[in-house]
């Protein structure tokens, strides 16, 4: 299939190859949808091996934001920016202000904002060009991690009303939760965890963060290859996607799955998500319960403050009720309940 079959078969409204020689840019915006308002995702910088990689990856990552935007009731629709490079380009500035021009040139149907690579220093080259960019010096996002925060907040309120349907109290306290990753979302998701009285087992790859959540969450240190054999209440995927596969599921003693990490399930998807049913636990769709950065990026632009941005991410736990009540009455895996709340969303927009 061609790229250009590909977006015809997935409804893409607009794709767009930005090139700038001076700069030595090379980008790609995807604009999904923007039914509901318009298309919101970050920049991703990463050193693609491919344009068709980079293509690839926009596509994905912009699909994905239709949905995490609809599923989360917010007036945007989805798109994603990439750029092929790196952080460590010396031409970063002046490549991010001409991604700025390419993005004002879209007129407000793409608003771009902090993603994997890219920084504030970034979106404030971006700024200088458009006023299509969050997450610039200044503002809430361009916060020292406020959007993991804000995610972490999210994922908090997930696993309160997950822990609800499943032990009949959505308190964490005394419960125990494996975090896999301990970085921007991962640590802040255990102080969280930490002040609601439950119990930790932590990893990461790096030892220091390990140590660090040991000395201030006591947490329980556990082997980064470990971490699926843990007897625990919550299993909390907070590092990569993908690592969900029949051997992992296999190994895991929870009762419920739920972290921040997107596309947790390693392809095929129906496979893993019918596996994890089989075995009891219930899996709190990735971009349900991890849309926590994007409501609050969301608010922001809509003129809310900290205390509304807050109740607003809060609304993630009324947002999964719907989602397990539907799984339960239709006999659906709660993934494609999810999907089903999104794309109703979605068509029921006016
Ligand atoms: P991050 O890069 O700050 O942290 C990831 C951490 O995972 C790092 O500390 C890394 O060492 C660790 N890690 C990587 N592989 C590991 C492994 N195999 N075992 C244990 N630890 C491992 O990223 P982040 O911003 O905290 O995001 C975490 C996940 O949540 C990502 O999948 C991201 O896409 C997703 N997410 C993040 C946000 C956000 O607001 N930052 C929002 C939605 C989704």
């Amino acid at each position: 299939m061609t790229v250009w079959q590909e977006l015809d078969k997935d409804g893409f409204e607009q794709f767009i190859w930005c090139r700038d020689q001076e700069s030595g840019l090379r980008a790609f915006i995807a604009i999904h949808n923007t039914k509901r308002g318009p298309a919101l995702g970050g920049c991703r910088l990463w050193p693609y091996a491919s344009e068709e990689d980079a293509v690839a990856d926009a596509m994905r990552l912009a699909r994905s934001m239709t949905y995490k935007a609809a599923a989360a009731g917010l007036a945007y629709g989805g798109g994603k920016a990439v750029v092929i490079g790196r952080a460590d380009d010396p031409r970063n500035e002046q490549q991010f202000e001409a991604l700025g021009r390419f993005i004002e040139r879209l007129g407000g149907s793409y608003w771009t904002g902090v993603d994997v690579g890219t920084t504030t220093a970034h979106m404030d080259a971006v700024a200088r060009f458009t006023s299509y960019v969050t997450d610039m010096t200044g503002s809430l996002g361009g916060t020292d991690d406020w959007t993991a925060d804000m995610t972490a907040y999210g994922l908090l309120h997930g696993m309160k009303a997950t822990a609800k349907r499943i032990y009949g109290t959505d308190r964490l306290h005394g419960l125990t939760i494996a975090v896999q990753g301990l970085g921007k979302v991962g640590w802040a998701l255990c102080r969280y965890l930490h002040r609601e009285g439950a119990r930790l087992m932590v990893t990461d790859l790096s030892m220091r963060l390990v140590e660090q959540a040991v000395l201030q969450f006591q947490a329980l240190p556990i082997a980064a290859d470990r971490i699926y054999d843990v007897p625990c209440h919550i299993w909390a995927p907070c590092a990569l996607g993908g690592i969900l596969n029949l051997s992992t599921i296999d190994r895991l003693q929870c009762r419920i799955v739920a972290g921040s990490a997107n596309n947790q399930m390693a392809s095929p998807q129906q496979l893993h998500l019918e596996a994890l049913q089989q075995k009891g636990i219930v899996y709190a769709p990735d971009y349900i319960v991890n849309a926590g950065g994007i409501i609050a990026t969301a608010a922001e632009l809509d003129g809310d403050g900290p205390r509304r941005i807050r109740s607003r991410v809060k609304r993630i736990a009324h947002t999964l009720e719907e989602v397990y009540h539907l799984s339960e009455a239709e006999g659906i895996t709660t993934a494609a309940a999810a999907d089903r709340i999104a794309e109703h969303a979605l068509h029921s927009y006016e």
